[in-house]
């Protein structure tokens, strides 16, 4: 600081979103001042706010890999949602009455889920079967987790697949747009464990096509999935 009560800046590095690191030095040449200025976070936290959302043939492709910025908030879209009314109709007529459990996801709230899951769970296992922040496929509006109305013993559960409305939907899904997401035995493929609840709208024709295919979406694409 001189005479006039100045100092001059040397160094101002910003050292996290929200913190300003300013080292002033005086004209002598000794370091005066260091301090923290707070300053205003420009962006969301984390690396999650430079990513671009990743199409493949016109297919949004959301799984480890490839992710959603905080900023992409569609909620449920409307032409799924539609589908699955549908699906639910025919699905009750067959004699399956069923349940939407989880639909539309924000960032913010995946990232608070996923949260509740490390605590509970430990980080390796909530990584099987939640994602991270970004990396949901429900924050696209274009998932659906769904469950039987009767009992809830097989929700979120590999067992819902073996019970008549599950196999049924497996059966039936790609007929509505759907396909059953994370099939059994592809772990290593998607990165996610069997959710035979956990249903992703490609619309009837490409859901048909991955259907008759038997393959993941990842490997349908050709892309990676972790
Ligand atoms: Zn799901």
């Amino acid at each position: 600081m001189n005479d006039n009560g100045e100092f001059k800046v040397e160094i101002a590095r910003q050292t996290s979103g929200t913190e300003l690191e300013v080292i002033a030095i005086d004209e002598a040449g000794n370091e005066s001042e260091a301090r923290i200025v707070k300053v205003g976070s420009s962006q969301g936290q984390g690396s999650g706010s430079a990513v671009e959302p990743t199409y493949i043939d016109g297919i949004l492709v959301v799984n480890k890999k490839y992710g959603l910025p905080p900023s992409y908030a569609p909620g449920v879209n409307q032409t799924a949602q539609s589908a699955l009314n549908r699906m639910l109709a025919d699905a009750e007529k067959a004699g399956h009455e069923l349940s939407v459990i989880s639909s539309y996801r924000s960032y913010s709230y995946q990232e608070e889920l996923y949260n509740r899951y490390v605590n509970t769970h430990g980080e390796e296992q909530a990584k099987r079967f939640a994602a991270l922040p970004g990396h949901s496929e429900h924050q696209t509006g274009l998932a659906f987790d769904l469950g039987g109305t009767e009992s809830q013993d097989d929700w979120l559960s590999g067992s819902f697949g073996d019970t008549p409305a599950g196999k049924w939907l497996a059966e039936n899904a790609h007929k509505y747009g759907f396909i059953v997401r994370y099939p059994k035995g592809k772990e290593a493929i998607t990165g996610y464990i069997y959710e035979p609840w956990h249903f992703r709208y490609l619309g009837v024709d490409t859901a048909t096509d991955v259907y008759n295919s038997g393959l993941t979406l990842e490997e349908y694409l050709g892309v990676s999935g972790r």
